[in-house]
């Protein structure tokens, strides 16, 4: 009997070490131990109101630093700024983005801008990336659009891609590296952005996949509607970047600097 159980455990541990040993990521991720200094510049229109608060601001990005962490990277707000302009406070063009840009924008940091409103409909938006001459406009302070934008800054595309229309990705990703948004562990995902996402997804029913529209291949999709990077922005329940876009970060970082403009940022 005692050779039996002995036996057992033995094999049920040899069992577990060998399952163990099986790779279940192809690539460990880069560790680059890197906090960004952020420069958070806050607009108030003639009344003094706010568009978003220090407060929130700092909040928000300690939020933001949880989606970073496993490639070894955070956000600190270095210093905050205060812009009185009510014409950038509700922005209705790009080119008053970049004037006010012109006029507050400290170099090697992350230059994020808080407005109350912005032309069109949306969260917030990143011009161009952490290696140009890149800043944020934020108008929803939440920490999954600022990810978000985030992830644009550090090179992510969205889930469905740059092309207008439907993606060319297929379900079965035997195109996903040159397709979508080019990362083979974001699933396709056919969201247009002329379509809203009730097109999509049921956001009364656990949001739900709900889209019958079919691939190349006649496949239905099965898109990752929490993906920081997708524009199911009501599906917020667990929000996340994959492996795969966490690695692309890091290593764009990696690639993009040299060791010297690394020391500056
Ligand atoms: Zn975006």
């Amino acid at each position: 009997m005692k050779k039996f159980l002995l036996a057992t455990i033995f094999f049920t541990f040899g069992s577990y070490m060998s399952f163990a040993q099986v790779p279940t990521v192809a690539t460990p991720l880069p560790q680059l131990n890197k906090e960004f200094q952020v420069i958070a510049h806050i607009v108030y229109d003639k009344d003094s109101n706010e568009a978003t608060s220090p407060l929130m601001v700092t909040a928000v990005l300690n939020n933001v630093n949880s989606f970073f962490a496993p490639i070894g990277v955070s956000f600190r707000v270095c210093e905050i700024r205060s812009i009185y302009n009510f014409q950038y406070y509700d922005t209705i063009v790009d080119a008053r983005v970049q004037e006010m840009v012109n006029q507050n924008f400290a170099n090697n940091r992350i230059n994020i801008y808080y407005l109350n409103s912005y032309k069109a409909p949306v969260g917030g938006k990143c011009y161009n990336t952490v290696a140009g001459t890149g800043f944020i406009v934020i108008v929803d302070n939440s920490p999954t659009t600022v990810a978000h934008e985030l992830g644009h800054y550090f090179s992510l595309d969205h889930t469905f891609g740059t092309q207008a229309g439907t993606t060319a990705e297929l379900v079965n990703a035997s195109n996903c590296s040159t397709t979508g948004d080019r990362i083979c562990d974001t699933p396709a995902d056919p969201y247009t952005q002329s379509q809203g996402e009730g097109t999509f997804v049921d956001v009364n029913a656990n949001c739900n996949f709900i889209y019958a529209g079919r691939d190349a291949n006649g496949h239905y999709y099965n898109p990752d509607v929490g993906n920081i990077m997708s524009y199911y922005v009501s599906c917020n329940d667990c929000p996340h970047f994959t492996h795969g876009q966490l690695l692309k970060m890091a290593n764009y970082y990696i690639s993009t600097f040299n060791t010297s403009s690394k020391d500056r940022w």
